[in-house]
């Protein structure tokens, strides 16, 4: 355990100390992505007693770039975008995160995401810190070639900051294995020679891992059946899910628990979801989702997003976005297990609603961490120059994920904490070790 704090002053930058109540609750006052994170990360320190100069440390990212891209675009003007690179902390490896494109992102949700990824890695004990990048733009409304203008550019900009041994980026919201195939050219063509090990989430053939595609899926299902187990929420594998989501997480782990036998009662997109109390057949609503790009029309009763959360079922695997379950609907919710499969998307406020309710969490930073575990084995791949058999990534992915489920459980169990606190602590911990073992540098 990292050396319990001695208590120190108030001060903003060290008020991790703040009481909590019988139950924690996370104090926050509205839905930032990067308030929400630090209202745990505190809770957590101060249920760790963590050294209060560690504190310091963890709860600041290491640092922040802003560049400035200009883009030529098709009409032949020049376009500046915006895109951030933040690194988070360093203790445990390479910096490692995901870069976003989206009109909305800002330099709070970067920094959040940048912190869930180290808490994240340190959670399946993958030897990476955490870093998040993101581009201010709407990529819906840009052509192809514009978009790998504007990559290859991003990367020209950070490019001094990344590195297999430095920040390995991946794919994230709007972004895909075409762009991580831009991110790698454009690395090895500044380096002069192919390095594939620069960025995770690539295609197969140029470096990618088999798995990787569906690893986030199969880990969200993974902790489905440990914590079902464990808590005796269900018969085996009889359990109802109801899904919000079905791209890369909630397609993937609706199609594996339907695989598995559970009765996958309700599913969403963007447009909204259908439900069906006798349990949906998956593989037809993902063809249909295929071909008609959306779930309207198929089979079952129709609902909204919001309504889906609140059907009645033994676990919602919210695998859409952040801020679903807030303090607004928490008291609705009717699941007895929540996993969550999207970052963030139960909002700080929700937290003491649900605890006090009885509803058992998997944490995003555990429940979502299929990605990253299978984006270390790309890594070690890419390095190795030798690539791995699909069912040995599986099999590798299942027992780390159900190593770090049954670490989270027992932090749970011996600090008589939610298990989101208990991720949490679990993360900070292993990264606190570190810190404290490397030192301070000059
Ligand atoms: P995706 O784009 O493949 O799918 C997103 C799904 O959510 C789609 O079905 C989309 O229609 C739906 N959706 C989008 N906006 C919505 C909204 N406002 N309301 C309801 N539904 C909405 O994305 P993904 O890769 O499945 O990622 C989903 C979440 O999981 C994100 O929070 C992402 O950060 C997180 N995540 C993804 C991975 C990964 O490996 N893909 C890993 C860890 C975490």
């Amino acid at each position: 355990m990292p050396r319990t704090a001695a208590k120190k002053s108030s001060s903003p930058q060290n008020n991790h100390h703040a009481q909590s109540g019988p139950i924690e609750t996370p104090r926050v006052a509205k839905e930032n992505p990067f308030e929400s994170m630090l209202a745990r990360f505190d809770l957590a320190a101060e249920k760790l007693g963590l050294d209060p100069d560690v504190y310091q440390i963890l709860r600041r990212p290491d640092r922040e770039l802003t560049v400035s891209l200009p883009v030529r675009m098709d009409n032949g003007r020049i376009r500046v975008f915006t895109g951030f690179r933040v690194q988070h902390n360093i203790a445990r490896g390479p910096y490692k995160g995901g870069i976003r494109y989206s009109k909305d992102v800002t330099l709070d949700e970067v920094r959040a995401l940048a912190a869930w990824m180290t808490w994240k890695c340190a959670v399946v004990n993958v030897p990476f810190g955490g870093a998040k990048g993101g581009v201010i733009c709407d990529p819906q409304k840009m052509s192809t070639g514009e978009l790998e203008r504007l990559t290859r550019r991003y990367v020209a900009a950070i490019t001094d900051i990344i590195g297999p041994d430095r920040d390995v980026p991946a794919p994230d919201m709007n972004t895909n294995e075409q762009t991580m195939a831009w991110v790698m050219d454009t690395y090895s063509m500044q380096k002069r020679h192919t390095v594939t090990a620069i960025v995770t989430g690539k295609p197969v053939g140029l470096g990618g891992s088999l798995g990787r595609r569906t690893a986030t899926g199969f880990g969200v299902e993974f902790v489905t059946n440990e914590a079902i187990r464990r808590w005796k929420i269900a018969k085996p594998r009889k359990a109802t899910v109801a899904v919000q989501g079905s791209g890369n997480v909630g397609g993937i782990a609706a199609e594996r628990y339907h695989e598995l036998g559970y009765k996958v009662v309700a599913l969403s997109d963007v447009h909204g979801g259908v439900y069906d109390p006798k349990g949906l057949d998956i593989p037809k609503a993902m063809a249909h989702l295929q071909k008609k790009r959306s779930l309207q029309g198929f089979p079952g009763q129709r609902v909204t997003n919001s309504e889906l959360l609140e059907l009645p079922c033994d676990v919602l695997v919210p695998a859409a976005t952040e801020d679903q379950i807030t303090a607004e609907n928490a008291g609705r919710i009717r699941a007895k297990l929540i996993v969550e499969g999207a970052n963030g998307p139960t909002a700080a406020s929700a937290d003491a609603i649900l605890e006090e309710k009885g509803v058992i969490v998997i944490p995003d930073i555990l429940a979502n961490a299929g990605g990253v575990t299978v984006s270390y084995f790309e890594w070690v791949q890419d390095r190795q120059g030798f690539f791995w058999q699909l069912d040995e990534v599986n099999r590798r992915l299942e027992e780390m994920m159900v190593a770090a489920f049954h670490d989270v459980v027992d932090f749970h169990e011996r600090f008589k904490v939610s298990t989101r606190i208990a991720a949490y602590m679990l993360g900070v911990h292993r990264t606190a070790q570190f810190t404290l073992m490397r030192g301070i540098y000059a």
